[in-house]
């Protein structure tokens, strides 16, 4: 496997997560600069294309956006969330998810997870519904799924929106589909520097919804009405258009639309080596006082993205979290803690009225948890040096 084989000398510093680029993403983003056409257009709309035929449904709608930040407000903007309205976050995710409600006036409701895989709780989101409630957002943290199909129940009992985080879940199947073709109303990817996928900065908003769509496109760009504005079907003269909201500004450069083009070509190799990495970290991390991540139900038909592997350290460990990150941090291992619950951060403490005795799940894990390097340029040698480390500090 050569393209495994590009390891640095022992002394070289191992990142937690590194984007996998080469020649086919540099060619196509200087195709796409010698081309004269640099923000959105038809390399955008391309990669739109490439992403819903990636997913393999017919109605599905892929609207290409500058974050996954950008995509999560957009999609709960156009299904209506304001002031007064409630939508239930889980606290293990970062802080874009509960953010892009307050944007719109509305109100995140944290709630805890399950200790198995750190996932939303379906049993904490029930608890926490109230008349005010309009939304769930679930985050399918890692790469795994959540249980979609308690969420999507409790949320059709009582009339609430989904809109899954896909941040990490690319490609995740849950129950034999891939996240983005599931029931929720829409589903949300990035592609951050560090995710399993990378435009540099990047994401994509996937729905079934027709309205949905045309409203996410819509705000996508200044509430710019479409019809006026498309200019190879229109009848009205080229400088006209209409502004009809007041709209946002997150729509996609072609640049990065090029990057995410060839990404997307290569996703599924991607991920079988992140399955892979995953694997050897299972085998060769075994017997020691750690707690290894949840896989993904196979015989159930879910598979896990592996954007992160994120290990628990055993209460009879001999040193604690953090001395152990800094202790692989002096042997050249970076690693990253995915993620300070929301409700430890002193915004979400205040603005929520939060105590950490509400999140109790997510507070055992978060003492004890790191993310180890895991990413597709990353060889089995490098691997290696990571298990050793482990192995000479809690063996
Ligand atoms: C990375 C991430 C986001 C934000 O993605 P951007 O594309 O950087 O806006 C949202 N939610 C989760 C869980 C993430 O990890």
């Amino acid at each position: 496997m050569a393209e495994h084989e590009h390891t640095e000398s022992a002394e070289a510093f191992l990142p937690f997560a590194l984007p996998d680029i080469d020649d086919a993403e540099i060619d196509a983003v200087v195709a796409c600069l010698r081309s004269g056409w640099v923000t959105t257009g038809p390399t955008a709309r391309q990669f739109e294309h490439d992403f819903a035929a990636y997913l393999g449904e017919q109605d599905l709608h892929a609207i290409a956006v500058n974050s996954a930040t950008a995509g999560l407000h957009l999609a709960l903007e156009g299904l209506g969330i304001g002031p007064g309205d409630e939508v239930i976050v889980p606290t293990m995710t970062f802080t874009a998810t509960a953010e892009v409600v307050r944007y719109l006036g509305a109100q995140p409701v944290l709630v805890d997870v399950d200790p198995a895989h750190m996932n939303i709780d379906p049993d904490a989101v029930d608890a926490a519904i109230t008349p005010r409630t309009r939304a769930i957002m679930p985050v399918h943290y890692a790469g795994l799924a959540c249980d979609m199909d308690a969420l999507l129940a409790l949320a059709r009992r009582h009339g609430l929106r989904v809109i899954e985080d896909a941040a990490h879940a690319f490609p995740t199947r849950h129950r034999g589909r891939l996240v983005g073709t599931l029931d929720s109303d829409a589903t949300v990817f990035s592609f951050y520097a560090n995710k399993t996928m990378t435009t540099g900065e990047g994401g994509m908003v996937l729905t079934r919804d027709p309205e949905l769509a045309r409203r996410v496109r819509l705000m996508r760009i200044h509430g710019i009405s479409q019809d006026a504005f498309n200019r190879y079907v229109s009848r009205t003269p080229a400088w006209f258009y209409e502004v009809v909201a007041a709209g946002f500004k997150y729509n996609l450069t072609d640049i990065a639309a090029a990057i995410g083009i060839q990404q997307l070509r290569k996703i599924d190799r991607f991920a079988r080596r992140r399955e892979q990495l995953a694997q050897r970290y299972d085998d060769g991390l075994a017997g020691l006082p750690l707690q290894l991540p949840a896989h993904a139900d196979a015989a159930a038909g879910d598979t896990h993205a592996w954007h992160l592997y994120v290990v628990r350290l055993a209460p009879d460990a001999p040193l604690g979290r953090d001395a152990l990150i800094e202790a692989l941090s002096q042997r050249g291992i970076g690693t990253s803690v995915h993620f300070i619950p929301l409700h430890r951060h002193p915004y979400w403490r205040d603005a929520c009225a939060l105590a950490p005795a509400q999140f109790p799940v997510a507070e055992a894990c978060f003492e004890r948890m790191l993310t180890l390097p895991l990413y597709t340029r990353m060889s089995d040698a490098d691997q290696d040096r990571v298990i050793h480390a482990l192995h000479a500090l809690l063996a």
